[in-house]
């Protein structure tokens, strides 16, 4: 079969690879859709640790299939289900995990970062993704482009959740990027108005012909629109989905009384720690969050929202590629081209 695999930095090929084999408590997916994630493409363009020419990596997190093959003691799950995939496996023993947030485990392993994903024709899924609920049955009237999309949805719903957005709330996102579209899409669904801002004027057009429900803003004067934008009070909510230091630094000035922040998008770890002045927090006592990745609960929920159709994921696609075109995918991706760029395999 074909795989999309990473060899270390700069270095992806598309490679002809072997069907893997599955023991009795396994699955055998077809991979029906793949999206590329901004992970994937710092990971093309860093490398990540363990990944060289000796030790090859198919990467791919974000993905839906069709089971195929079924080991004899796998429960629940028959050939021909349609299923999406929460790829973050926890060890299954730690406080986090029996939490149930087995995205928080100090030892969790995940499809396309540390073991190989989706952008290949078949993916094997481990005894422990089976029996921990990390598969789920596609509902009905959801292509497999869309649930590949709930992924990095529902990642945004993580945020989302500790953020307690109430109607009529305004929300600033930082980043129009897929990530900051998804937090949009969130705050839109949940009554808030949504302001987006970006340091490209021409990528917030673009955003905002796809999110007709969005308020844009690009210049050098973000506080004082924000200032006009709330009538004088400032943010209730405020998403950093951006990693940028200084944008994390700004936040909490346009804060309203009680606004929630949440710190999405994480920061290279060699740059400088950012510096907050706490006394914003002290005084409009607000909450600053953080979250990463999303729990398996979260992703049902998103794909609820899915089903239900309070998200309109298909506004998030928009570049469709077969695997053989994955370069030019990863490329468009990098170049910031479209917002959710997803390989289909049929
Ligand atoms: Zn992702
Ligand atoms: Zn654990």
């Amino acid at each position: 079969m074909q795989a999309l695999r990473l060899y270390g930095a700069g270095d992806i090929r598309l490679v002809e690879v072997a069907v893997p084999e599955i023991t009795e408590g396994e699955i055998l997916l077809k991979t029906d859709a793949a999206a590329v994630c901004g992970t994937d493409i710092r990971m093309w363009q860093n490398g990540y640790k363990g990944v060289d020419s000796e030790h090859p990596l198919t990467l791919g997190h974000e993905f839906s299939g069709t089971i195929v093959q079924v080991g004899s003691k796998v429960p629940f799950y028959r050939v021909g289900m349609k299923v999406a995939m929460q790829p973050n496996i926890g060890c299954g023993i730690c406080d986090q995990c029996v939490s149930g947030n087995f995205h928080l485990c100090k030892d969790y392993r995940a499809f396309g970062i540390n073991m190989d994903g989706a952008f290949a024709e078949y993916i094997k899924i481990p005894a422990q993704a089976v029996t921990r609920g990390n598969l789920m049955l596609l509902p009905e009237g959801i292509s497999p482009e869309e649930a590949a999309v709930v992924e990095p949805l529902s990642c945004a719903f993580n945020g989302f959740s500790k953020c307690f957005v109430k109607p009529g709330e305004k929300a600033l996102v930082v980043g129009a990027g897929p990530i900051g579209m998804c937090h949009a899409m969130l705050l839109h669904m949940a009554g808030a108005k949504v302001l987006v801002n970006d340091v490209q004027a021409k990528r917030l057009d673009y955003c905002k012909e796809r999110f007709s429900f969005i308020d844009t803003y690009c210049g050098s004067d973000l506080a004082g629109f924000v200032k006009k934008w709330t009538q004088g009070k400032g943010l209730d909510i405020a998403i950093a989905a951006c990693p940028v230091p200084a944008v994390q630094a700004a936040l909490p000035a346009l804060m309203n009384y009680g606004g929630r922040v949440n710190f999405f998008g994480g920061i290279p770890a060699d740059r400088e720690p950012v510096a907050i002045d706490t006394n914003l927090i002290h005084y409009k006592e607000l909450y600053l969050t953080g979250s990463t990745r999303s729990s398996i609960v979260q992703y049902r929920r998103t794909m609820e929202f899915v089903k239900e159709g309070l998200l309109d994921v298909e506004a998030l696609i928009t570049d469709r590629y077969q695997l053989e075109d994955a370069l030019q995918a990863f490329e468009n991706a990098k170049e910031a081209r479209g917002i959710k760029h997803v390989i289909c395999f049929s």
